[in-house]
């Protein structure tokens, strides 16, 4: 789990200013922007601002906007992972919740999905095909990026293991492709939480071919999960509201 909490946390009545228009986009950051309903314990105070880029033009856009304005950067898939302090957020909180493209190839048996895609809908879209290899990924909450990131696993398999690259996007716009080894993956963690190099897409590498045994497993898999959330979700906010501000692993 990773906490956000700052002393230069935003508190108070702060002032909600008109939502700003990025030049050449669609895109708005919009300020005073609650966190608690984009996060998994529904808690927080909110982003000082926050945007949501529906294309890596936008996300350029607002990465840009932010450096002019010398604001820190945080990024927020779906917020599964994060407890964010009732202060609030300072700078510019960015969401993947809109780069969302996902694409199949049959020839490599590779899938590339973009960062916000949600990695039990992915595991449910391969197992769709009769693709292994993300069964393990059903009952995970969170984003594509997320698990890149946290290297998410359950049930013996994780996001490492099959993780064939994933695009990188930094806020002063260098466009990087890892490969597990450069990402630097141990237990839940990689090289790259905390920092600001956004995931933008990853590939990973599946197994295709019609299996008969995957939808009993995939039905394994998800009442285990099932039981795994409830248990959860109860055991972590009962720590959380006991221990604010502590950094604990959620799964
Ligand atoms: C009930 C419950 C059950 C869970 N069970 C499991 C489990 O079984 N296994 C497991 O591994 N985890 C589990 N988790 C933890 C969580 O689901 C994973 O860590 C998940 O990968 C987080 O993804 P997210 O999109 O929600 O990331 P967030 O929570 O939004 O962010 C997590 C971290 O990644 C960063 N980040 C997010 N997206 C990007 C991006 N695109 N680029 C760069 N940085 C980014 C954030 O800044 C933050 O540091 C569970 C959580 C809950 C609430």
């Amino acid at each position: 789990m990773v906490a956000i909490c700052s002393d230069s946390s935003i508190k108070g009545n702060q002032p909600v200013y008109s939502p700003i228009s990025l030049r050449g986009t669609d895109c708005k950051i919009n300020s005073q922007v609650s966190l608690a309903g984009l996060t998994s314990f529904r808690v927080g105070g909110p982003a000082e601002w926050y945007v949501a880029p529906r294309s890596i033009a936008d996300l350029q856009a607002s990465f840009a906007w932010a450096d002019t304005e010398g604001m820190p950067v945080t990024l927020l898939g779906a917020g599964s992972n994060l407890l964010v302090s009732d202060g609030g957020l300072p700078g510019l909180v960015v969401a993947t919740r809109y780069l969302k493209q996902v694409s199949f190839n049959e020839q490599t048996g590779q899938v590339t999905a973009g960062a916000g895609e949600s990695i039990p809908r992915l595991a449910w879209l391969a197992a769709k095909r009769g693709w292994r290899g993300l069964e393990w990924a059903v009952g995970i909450p969170g984003t594509v990026g997320g698990a890149v990131v946290m290297n998410a696993g359950a049930h013996g398999g994780c996001t490492a293991g099959i993780l064939v690259n994933a695009r990188l996007l930094s806020p002063g716009g260098k466009v990087e492709i890892l490969s597990p080894q450069d990402l630097g993956y141990r237990y839940r963690t990689s090289v790259l939480q905390g920092g600001d190099r956004l995931v933008t897409e990853a590939t990973f590498q599946l197994q295709p071919g019609f299996d008969r045994a995957m939808s009993w497993r995939k039905r394994i898999l998800i009442s285990a999960s099932a039981g795994q959330l409830n248990l959860t979700t109860c055991l972590a906010a009962a720590r959380y509201s006991a221990i604010p501000g502590r950094r604990r692993r959620a799964g």
